[in-house]
């Protein structure tokens, strides 16, 4: 059983963002398209693994997305798996190409188009967070599990070698496709339910309620200040900037297009890229309003959650978990 479904990640909407507000000529433009690209790609394979994740039986499994928890550190699993008998924390790649994985080094070399790199290791990744996850099972006094580990290729076509005598490594690795089969493989393994009637559900809510939202600084991440970024309110038919505020509509005068709602979006980016609260000064500046009245209508339509006193101006929030329900 999907106990959550797998959020578009911050980072990737973050980019998204950036592109939309940055001109084309800006320094940083094609680092950025380049790292959307990578999002977009880890991505999809995680969706891909959903697809083969929802085989597992419902009454057996609860599989938990995105889990981003706390030690001393954050660490992030892409999805972990929970019986009443054992967890599985997956880490899953969107790989293309060969990865050749060096006993003597530890490290792994992917090799494209006759292009060899260093990535950095999944299988090391993997275990970490797997004791990262048995630490914060130990700090949280939960009921101690087996908790395995795997590496999931996302696609069939990533080709995985290592030196010979070291293939036992592969036993941790597998492609999607095999997911089902692995799984029911590793409950093999085992034979307590250690985690009986509601326990199971018990822990897992508890895990979810854990969860520490990722909301990265981006325009630090990019050294990117704030004035760089263009404000206005995109069009949602040619996306040019900004659109004009008429008769309670917006009109793009490029392609003439009228919207009522096209304020959304530049709320959204606004919580994206700024990480500040929302007061109604930056909603009129950031969305080009010219009376502060419109401003102040429009942004009580959001019903943004808010906070004020009399001394200063409210400030409207946006709490992460939020981004994609509202709009
Ligand atoms: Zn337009």
């Amino acid at each position: 059983m999907i106990l959550n479904e797998r959020p578009i990640p911050i980072p990737l909407l973050q980019r998204e963002a950036l592109l939309r507000r940055l001109p084309k000529t800006h320094s940083r433009y094609h680092d950025i398209e380049k790292e959307l690209i990578n999002w977009k790609t880890g991505y999809s394979g995680e969706k891909n693994v959903d697809y083969y994740l929802s085989y597992l039986p419902d009454d057996q499994y609860r599989i938990m997305n995105d889990l981003r928890l706390k030690n001393k550190n954050t660490f992030q699993i892409d999805t972990l798996i929970m019986s009443q008998i054992f967890g599985l924390v997956l880490e899953i790649k969107n790989i293309t190409g060969t990865l050749f994985f060096d006993q003597n080094t530890n490290g792994v070399i992917r090799r494209y188009k006759e292009i060899e790199e260093g990535i950095s290791n999944p299988l090391t990744q993997a275990k970490r967070h797997r004791s990262q996850l048995m630490q914060w099972n130990l700090a949280h006094k939960l009921k101690p599990i087996p908790i395995e580990y795997l590496v999931v290729f996302s696609r069939n076509s990533t080709i995985l070698k290592t030196n010979p005598g070291n293939e036992h490594i592969f036993k941790h690795m597998i492609y999607a496709e095999n997911l089902e089969e692995k799984v029911a493989q590793i409950s093999e393994k085992y034979q307590n339910p250690l985690l009986k009637g509601r326990a199971l559900t018990q822990a897992c809510d508890y895990l979810l309620s854990q969860r520490i939202p990722s909301y990265p600084d981006i325009l630090k991440t990019y050294s990117i200040p704030k004035s760089d970024i263009r404000p206005g309110v995109p069009c949602p038919k040619c996306q040019a900037l900004p659109m004009i505020r008429v008769s309670a509509a917006w009109y793009c005068s490029i392609c003439k297009t009228y919207s009522k709602n096209a304020h959304l979006i530049a709320v959204k980016d606004f919580f994206l890229l700024m990480n500040v609260p929302l007061t109604v000064r930056d909603f009129q500046g950031f969305l080009i309003i010219e009376q502060r009245g419109v401003a102040k209508y429009l942004l009580h339509t959001l019903h943004l959650p808010a906070d004020g006193n009399s001394k200063r101006a409210a400030q409207y929030f946006l709490p992460p978990d939020c981004i994609l329900s509202l709009f």
